[in-house]
């Protein structure tokens, strides 16, 4: 929501900026502070101060309200201090993407940036220093909800470029709505990445007390540079406190929660790692350790690919035109891997025009069985195939890039069954 008409012509004919020092009397008392960014919840004729006191006054501006501006937007000054390069430290490279780990208020200018530059990121953490040489680039400044394939390509093209340039590992911070793809798109792109990858962020930004941005970061900087392990992680809080991180493999992890600091999750597998926030780090599951290799980004992708949810009633006549165009086509289903009887004839007639269908569960944790009951037996007739206990989202990343790196939909099938960034468990109990 913004401001109404009325007050939007106010501030305009006022030259009241975001940022600009304004006094306001209303009622016989007045307010002074920053104008701050209009909330999208806030009603359309209240204005936010940012008052000396550190709180913010919202001010419905009625009839009786005068408004005078009393100072311009302060110039956000961006000094970079010169960050002293130290011998003997490994290098790591932050490429940033954007998202909440990346933005901050500036209270004296009122507004929310989605910036982030080397040493707004190291003096956010000094420790930092003192473990490594940090080098920094700002690849995107978006939300995550906004990231596509394309980005996702230059990511991983970025990501090796920098590994290939002598970075001992590389960290992105990233938005932490999509961060699980992203990072599921970074383990198959990548491969047999010889470095760490570690995607991080933060479910408070970083001008709150209670923000989780510099402990995600210096967690992630402690895993790359004594973790020695290889591979695309993401590094969140593993609980509410500041003491425990978690690193999860980059194709098993998903935001299980919209705020809690804790929300990341490995699902049908433990993480790969814990720490804590002395940088100690517990090994859970064995990993690649690192080496001096190349790394190599093979960022193919079919787009023409769709990922479904299965509901009760789903109609087939509705997603006619999705099954007969796309190439691949993953179905969350329900329980083992179901949909109703209707939709089956539909799934035959995408998979013998050579789209390949994958069904994996909606619920999340266990894995796919089409051999248990008659629905399931259908669907693999009709051509459907299974990844076990792989996520939805990551079955949906796996298939666009299995698709653009095979000959055929077969070969895309078998690369589907194919564990290759430990997205999937190999004990194959099913006959699929
Ligand atoms: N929705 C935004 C994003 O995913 C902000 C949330 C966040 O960074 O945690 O980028």
């Amino acid at each position: 929501m913004s401001y109404s008409d009325a007050l939007s012509k106010t501030l305009e004919d006022l030259g009241a900026a975001e940022g600009s020092v304004l006094s306001v009397s209303k009622d016989g008392r007045t307010y002074r502070g920053t104008l701050m960014p209009h909330h999208e919840f806030s009603s359309p004729d209240v204005i936010i101060l940012k008052m000396k006191s550190g709180y913010n006054a919202g001010i419905r501006i009625t009839g009786s309200a005068v408004i005078t501006v009393e100072g311009k937007p302060a110039a956000r000054e961006r000094a970079e201090t010169a960050v002293e390069y130290r011998k003997g430290l490994p290098k790591l490279v932050l490429i940033g993407t954007g998202g909440t780990i990346a933005s901050y208020v500036d209270y004296r200018t009122g507004a929310v940036h989605p910036a982030l530059s080397t040493s707004d990121m190291v003096n956010a953490v000094p420790e930092i220093r003192d473990i490594a040489n940090i080098d920094a680039k700002v690849l995107f400044s978006i939300f995550s909800e906004n990231m596509n394939v394309e980005n996702w390509q230059k990511l991983a093209e970025a990501v090796a470029e920098e590994i290939n340039a002598g970075a001992d590992g590389i960290i992105i911070p990233h938005g932490t709505d999509t961060m699980g793809y992203t990072a599921a798109a970074l383990s198959f792109m990548l491969g047999d990445v010889p470095k760490p990858v570690i995607l991080v962020g933060a479910q408070r930004s970083s001008d709150r007390p209670s923000s989780d941005a510099s402990s995600n970061l210096m967690a992630c900087a402690r895993f790359c540079t004594s973790g020695k392990r290889s591979g695309v992680f993401v590094v969140m809080h593993d609980t509410l406190g500041d003491d425990s991180f978690a690193v999860h493999a980059g194709t098993r992890v998903r935001k299980m929660h919209t705020s809690r600091r804790d929300a990341f999750r490995s699902i049908n597998s433990l993480p790969a790692a814990r720490m804590d926030a002395s940088g100690n780090i517990d090994f859970i599951l064995p990993g690649k350790p690192v080496s001096g290799g190349k790394a190599v980004a093979r960022t193919g992708m079919e787009r023409s690919c769709v990922l479904l949810q299965y509901y009760p009633g789903m109609d087939p006549s509705v997603f006619e035109s999705i099954f007969m165009n796309s190439k691949g086509i993953v179905i969350a289903g329900s329980g083992l891997g179901h949909v109703n009887e209707n939709m089956i004839p539909l799934i035959k007639r995408a998979s013998d025009r050579g789209a390949v269908v994958i069904m994996t569960s909606q619920c999340l944790s266990g894995r796919t069985n089409l051999n248990v009951y008659n629905t399931g037996r259908d669907i693999l007739a009709a051509g459907a195939v299974t990844v076990w206990d792989m996520l939805p989202e990551t079955a949906y990343v796996k298939l666009m890039w299995a698709l653009a790196n095979s000959s055929s939909p077969e070969e895309a099938k078998k690369i589907m069954k194919t564990p290759l960034a430990g997205e999937m468990s190999d004990r194959r109990t099913e006959n699929d």
